[in-house]
């Protein structure tokens, strides 16, 4: 298994495949004459000044940031380390009053046919399994939210496979049923490892769930679901990915005067914690 941490390569990728996940999220599968050795949970990243299609768009949002170089953007893997490399990206929408119209995910989701080169920076990322966590627990809590399930779909993919000891509670968060990424292969895993994969989707803005299969719930993560699905909350662990508050959202709430508004990561970690969880059992990535 390769470090935690070592220092990322460039290198080409080619892309072979792309999948529409849903209607705003695609995955791209990448092929490269040597891949670096990476770990479930892991990241690449992409520098958004390398498509001509969007350099002036780059160049005026680092305008608008005072001259500020545009950082690299992260991508997690959605494939576990012994499947084709895939990363899964999601659009990310413009939404009134932002600063401005996101740069690089609407090319990756729109924009990047079979056949495409470009140079990635990978692998690197401390979201991961520990080796030894079948000695800490039996039970791993994946709570994710919209493209925060990337990580945890290439995490559960390696561990039901080379953690046999491990059972894993998937609750996943999306507005609507059309919204779930990676819907058929979740379902695939739960029907292929009863024993050990428990799959919760619970829905925030689909109205109607009546005709939706059993066991999809309503709402958002709150402790009545955890003390359900999750009754060792005093030594399983907790793995989460998804929306959180962003530096921006910090600085103008500072400004303001007022507090930010927590969203998915903060507040599911805070009713974690309701429940029992230690802070040393939650890990997170936050896709701020
Ligand atoms: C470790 C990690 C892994 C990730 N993995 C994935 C993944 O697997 N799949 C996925 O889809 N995404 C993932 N992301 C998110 C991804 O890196 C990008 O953030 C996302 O694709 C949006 O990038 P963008 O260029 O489209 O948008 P951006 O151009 O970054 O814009 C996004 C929003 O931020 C606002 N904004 C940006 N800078 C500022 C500022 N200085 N002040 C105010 N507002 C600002 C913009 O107005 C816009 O609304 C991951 C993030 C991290 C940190």
């Amino acid at each position: 298994m390769p470090p935690e941490r070592y220092k990322p390569k460039t290198f080409e990728v080619l892309v072979t495949e792309v999948i529409q996940e849903t209607p705003d999220t695609v995955t791209l599968v990448l092929d490269a004459p040597t891949i670096p050795p990476y770990r479930a949970g892991q990241f690449l990243t992409i520098d958004p000044h390398l498509f001509p299609v969007i350099a002036g768009q780059v160049a005026y949002v680092e305008h608008l940031k005072g001259g500020k170089k545009e950082l690299v953007r992260a991508y997690s893997m959605a494939s576990a380390p012994h499947e084709p490399l895939a990363i899964t990206i999601k659009e990310e929408p413009y939404r009134s009053g932002d600063l401005h119209a996101p740069l690089l995910s609407p090319l990756l989701v729109y924009g990047i046919p079979v056949g495409t080169r470009f140079p990635v920076v990978g692998f690197t990322g401390p979201y991961t399994l520990p080796p030894d966590i079948e000695q800490r627990t039996d039970h791993v809590v994946h709570l994710v939210a919209g493209s925060g399930v990337v990580p945890n779909y290439s995490i559960v993919k390696d561990a039901l496979r080379n953690h046999p000891k491990l059972r894993h509670t998937f609750i996943d968060t999306n507005k609507t049923w059309s919204d779930i990424i990676f819907r058929e292969g979740l379902a695939r895993l739960a029907s292929e490892y009863p024993d050990r994969f428990r799959l919760v989707h619970t829905l925030t803005r689909h109205v109607d769930i009546s005709g939706l299969p059993p066991g999809v719930r309503q709402g958002r993560v709150v402790p009545e679901l955890l003390r359900e699905f999750v009754p060792d909350s005093g030594t399983a662990f907790a793995y989460l990915c998804g929306p959180a508050i962003a530096a921006w959202d910090r600085k103008k709430a500072l400004q303001e005067g007022t507090a930010p508004t927590p969203r998915f990561l903060e507040s599911t970690i805070a009713n974690l914690q309701a429940v029992g969880f230690t802070p040393a059992r939650i890990k997170r990535e936050a896709y701020g």
